[in-house]
């Protein structure tokens, strides 16, 4: 079932690992804080489709921060 996923900023270190490795999905604001997206849309609502879901598990793995989550 497709899983709908999100940024805590407040945690965010601006490293921009999300944003580079998975663009569709995350980008970072005007202040360099990392946000979720579907092109443009969603903004920190993002949709994620079934296929999709293990990449964006693996960038939860990997982020610095540990502050992408996903939305229960
Ligand atoms: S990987 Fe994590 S810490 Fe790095 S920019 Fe993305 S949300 Fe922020």
């Amino acid at each position: 079932m497709a899983k709908k996923v999100y940024v805590n900023k407040d945690d965010c270190t601006s490293c921009s690992l999300c944003a580079d490795t998975l663009p569709n999905y995350f980008r970072l604001d005007s202040d360099d804080l990392a946000e979720s997206h579907n092109n443009g849309a969603n903004v920190n609502d993002a949709n994620v489709p079934d296929e999709d879901i293990a990449k964006v598990q693996d960038t939860i793995n990997d982020c610095p921060g540990e502050c992408i989550h996903w939305k229960e």
